[in-house]
């Protein structure tokens, strides 16, 4: 029997790898216009790095994480997320030294143990961002925004909700507000939240239970308890936004489910996926540099979008969104004499930047136009033992069909500047 990939683990296939490519050029493009560089860090980092940044009692390291011991007896995790190894690296590499102002992003895979269906996966794939050395809520506008831009470039329709988590000098008030209104309906709520009431209360917010959601509409909400440092950073980080017209609902019990997050936390959603309505998240985490080790006073605020939901999302709205595969130019070759004369022109063209097809073999005519077809090639240069002895190839256009003889005197790069003179004029 042959091996089968594993369970949540996808292969992403020549057909649909156009539209991964489409979706990280365009986002590559906009972190760029917004003055973001790439940092690209491993996918094995140690066990305590999450415990320590994503927390305990959450569901990722509860439950979800890929961790095992190494044949040292380290016990090692492959990332469930992006921003812990980022800040890992931001502060094992002292690079606040060097720019006050750290923009960065990286794009790459994560693993969690998860009951794998649409949109959900264990192997799946986010691009995320993170500003790293300041705390202005124009910088929590401006990153909502630029997050809002890629779904916007990409041709897709998603809702924003927003919430203000608050600050250590608010968040134990609210705590206890919570803690009293939970106690109080102990017989109502899953075991986890049960548990969760005591060791992380705001974590059952985020609980996936419709049932405990249902109690939850009255719970107390954050937004009310803010200290005034905090509420006027979620005031303003809410003008901000509308001075970038991005239209944002508040959530009040949008808690994410990370514990680093303080104050502005948001989420991309869409009803077009189910259960897996999120297609980005993010907030700031003004606490987690130090929390990791690294400088006092470093905030902090990032997010991550899930590519494998933008597929979903792109293949369901607009399914053209994405541009085709085509080749500018297929050379038929018939018989061994004229593919070794084909053979250095292909490469030769290719090296001027065209894309460029042969049949290696030299098979028959037919069978070289069903491939040329396949290629989707806007042109095909036909060169036969008839061509060779006349000394004129063919230069077939397949979409007008016409077609032009074009020499075959001459040095081979007389020839390859033809062709690509005349593959480079139509092009739109
Ligand atoms: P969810 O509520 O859907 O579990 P999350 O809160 O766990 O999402 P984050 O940790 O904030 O998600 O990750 C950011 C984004 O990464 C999500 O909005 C989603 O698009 C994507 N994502 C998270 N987990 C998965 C997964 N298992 N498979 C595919 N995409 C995922
Ligand atoms: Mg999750």
């Amino acid at each position: 029997m042959s091996i089968q990939a594993l369970k949540g683990f996808k292969d992403i296939l020549p057909d649909e790898v156009g539209i991964w490519q489409h979706i990280e050029a365009t986002a590559r493009d906009i972190f760029h216009r917004f003055g973001f560089t790439e940092i690209r860090v491993p996918i094995l980092e140690k066990t305590e790095l999450f415990a320590r940044s994503i927390g305990e009692a959450t569901d990722i390291v509860e439950k979800e994480m890929y961790s095992f011991s190494d044949r040292n007896g380290d016990s090692i995790t492959m990332r469930p997320e992006g921003t812990a190894s980022v800040l890992r690296s931001f502060i094992e590499h002292g690079l606040q030294a060097k720019l006050p102002v750290q923009r960065l992003y990286t794009i790459g895979p994560m693993f969690r143990h998860e009951r794998p269906q649409k949109g959900r996966l264990r192997q799946f794939h986010q691009m995320s961002v993170e500003v790293l050395g300041l705390d202005h809520p124009r910088l929590d506008a401006e990153l909502i925004a630029m997050g809002w831009l890629i779904l916007e470039e990409l041709g897709l329709t998603t809702t924003l909700q927003i919430n203000s988590l608050g600050c250590p000098a608010c968040r134990p008030a609210y705590k206890e507000a919570l803690v009293a209104f939970l106690a109080g309906r102990k017989e109502h709520i899953c075991e986890d939240c049960q548990r969760r009431s005591l060791s992380n209360p705001l974590r059952v917010l985020d609980c996936k239970s419709s049932h405990c959601q249902e109690q939850y509409v009255a719970a107390p909400a954050i937004i009310d308890h803010l200290c005034q440092g905090c509420a006027d950073h979620f005031s303003q980080t809410k003008a901000s936004l509308d001075l970038l017209a991005v239209p944002y609902t508040v959530n009040p019990f949008m808690v994410r489910g990370l514990d680093y997050y303080t104050r502005t936390t948001f989420e991309l959603v869409t009803d077009a996926l189910g259960a897996q309505s999120a297609v980005g998240a993010g907030g700031r985490y003004d606490g987690l540099v130090e929390q990791l080790g690294g400088a006092k006073n470093m905030p902090g605020i990032g997010f991550a979008m899930g590519m494998e939901r933008l597929v979903l999302l792109l293949n369901q709205q607009n399914a053209d969104g994405c541009p085709e595969t085509t080749t500018d130019l297929f050379v038929a070759a018939l018989g061994e004499e004229a593919t070794v004369r084909a053979f250095p022109l292909v490469h030769l063209l290719r090296r001027k930047g065209l894309q460029v097809a042969m049949d290696l073999e030299g098979k028959s005519l037919k069978s070289q136009m069903k491939q040329a077809d396949r290629a989707k090639a806007r042109f095909a240069l036909i060169l036969g033992e008839e061509e060779l002895t006349k000394g004129e190839a063919v230069l077939r256009d397949m979409t007008s069909k016409e077609q032009q003889q074009v020499p075959l005197a001459g040095p081979p790069e007389a020839l390859c500047a033809i062709l690509v003179a005349a593959v480079t004029r139509t092009e739109q």
